[in-house]
């Protein structure tokens, strides 16, 4: 059978890969010069590991992504840490505390990653800290996570946890990462990111693209084909047997004529489009934390994350690098700025984060990346797309597929593995 795959992430990859274990005769069709999508890494002069353009760690219960580590040989390549995670509260917080400090004192870093820290977080009371740990030991171990699309995060959370938990913890993060669409998010999304998260993580060694040549290794071996710098316009519908669509769905929508009742309603599901600015300096941003959240939100990006503060700077040229992101609506004015416009913003924040500090910036780098998240809303199960479309042997897998959980290279290849299936069952059924 011969297989059409569009778009060369770990979706598409790892479909591609499946199905030609099986024997199929697969082409997976880029856009990019590169293969890796959302988790693809670039690499300077210097630096012998790869580096993605959008920060990406696993948590140890990804099990599929792991297996698939295992599966090509790559186990002795995982690497597990446990680095910190810390909140960075905003300055009208401390005011409130009475606190008399200088301008640049006033935004303070706490680490809340365990127990231990949030009983230490002075900004919770003792029964509003009571309260999260109650949340959080129920999000951990409830199995039930379908009434909870039925609400959305904000009352839920409040109800268990206590509005002023919601209101230091969980809203400005809400807010920073979606906007005006913050308070309509179900709570099954953000209970789902809480039980899904481990207090250690892991990278690969030489970065995510390891994962990625060395699946692409394994797809030519199998004499699959991956057609770089190969933007697909329109579906050849009569040149293969079966298609797999990777892309968005926005996308997806452009390159084949669904029918208006299919798509539609796919079309409503609201995404985000991602953005990272990457900065090479001599001394460190944080001190040793490697993920810091912005509570405070008259900063201009909602996370900052420090990536050498979890792998080595050595394989990096010894330099140090950060990431500063932002999640934002299409039409967002940052998203058509160049690198020095965006600097230009964020560099008074991010020297507030170094107490004003002199700060030297070997190399920047800018990266966008459109419909990188999907929103999801109430009851987003009932709308979200499944492998099969109406039309006879086209199938659409792409980061709408996957709930309650966020997305995420586990679930692009547990997706990818689905998707081979549901390509491999109806071949084998008619259809
Ligand atoms: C800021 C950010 C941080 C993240 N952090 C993590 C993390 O820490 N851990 C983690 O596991 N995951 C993380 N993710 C998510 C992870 O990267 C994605 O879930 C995963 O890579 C999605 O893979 P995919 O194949 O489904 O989609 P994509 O990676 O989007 O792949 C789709 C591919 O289709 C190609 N394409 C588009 N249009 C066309 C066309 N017309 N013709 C041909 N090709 C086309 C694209 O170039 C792309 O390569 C993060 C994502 C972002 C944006």
């Amino acid at each position: 059978m011969r297989v059409a795959i569009i778009g060369g992430g770990f979706t598409g990859l790892t479909a591609a890969y499946e199905l030609g274990k099986q024997g199929h005769d697969v082409t997976v069709f880029e856009k990019e010069k590169e293969i890796g999508g959302l988790a693809v890494g670039f690499r300077q002069k210097g630096w012998d590991w790869h580096l993605e353009k959008a920060y990406h760690h696993l948590f140890t219960n990804d099990i599929s992504v792991l297996r698939l580590l295992r599966d090509l040989g790559l186990e002795d390549k995982l690497i597990i840490k446990r680095p910190i995670t810390a909140i960075l509260m905003p300055k009208i917080q401390n005011r409130e505390k009475g606190k008399n400090s200088s301008a640049s004192e006033l935004n303070q870093i706490f680490q809340l990653d365990s127990p231990k820290h949030l009983l230490t977080f002075p900004y919770l009371s003792p029964v509003d800290k009571v309260r999260t740990a109650i949340l959080f030991t129920f999000l951990k171990l409830n199995p039930f996570w379908q009434p909870l699309e039925n609400v959305t995060a904000e009352p839920f959370f409040k109800t268990i946890g206590g509005s002023t938990s919601w209101r230091i913890l969980w809203e400005p993060l809400m807010a920073g990462k979606f906007g005006e669409l913050a308070p309509t998010i179900a709570a099954s999304w953000l209970a789902a990111r809480i039980k899904k998260r481990t207090p250690r993580l892991c990278s690969i060694e030489g970065g995510f693209q390891t994962l990625v040549t060395a699946l692409a290794g394994a797809i030519k071996k199998n004499h699959g084909k991956i057609l770089i710098n190969t933007s697909v316009t329109s579906v050849p519908l009569d040149k293969f047997d079966k298609f797999l669509i990777t892309v968005p769905t926005p996308i997806a929508a452009r390159l084949v004529k669904f029918p208006t009742s299919y798509i539609q309603p796919l079309l409503k599901i609201p995404h985000l489009h991602a953005q990272t600015l990457i900065l090479e300096t001599t001394k460190p941003i944080l001190k040793d934390v490697y993920w810091l959240n912005i509570a405070d939100r008259s900063f201009p990006f909602l996370a900052v994350v420090a990536h050498t503060n979890f792998m080595d700077k050595k394989h990096y040229g010894s330099r140090h690098l950060t990431y500063f992101g932002n999640y934002l609506p299409q039409d967002h004015p940052y998203l058509s700025m160049t690198k020095p416009q965006i600097l230009k913003i964020f560099l008074p924040f991010i020297k507030r984060l170094i107490r004003n500090s002199s700060i030297v910036i070997h190399n920047s780098y800018l990266f966008s990346a459109p419909f990188a998240q999907p929103v999801h809303q109430r009851h987003y199960s009932k709308i979200a797309p499944t492998i099969q479309t109406p039309i006879p042997h086209l199938y659409l897998a792409n980061l709408d597929s996957i709930y309650p959980w966020d997305r995420g290279t586990n679930y692009a290849v547990e997706l990818g593995q689905r998707a081979a299936r549901e390509i491999q069952k109806r071949t084998l059924y008619g259809r």
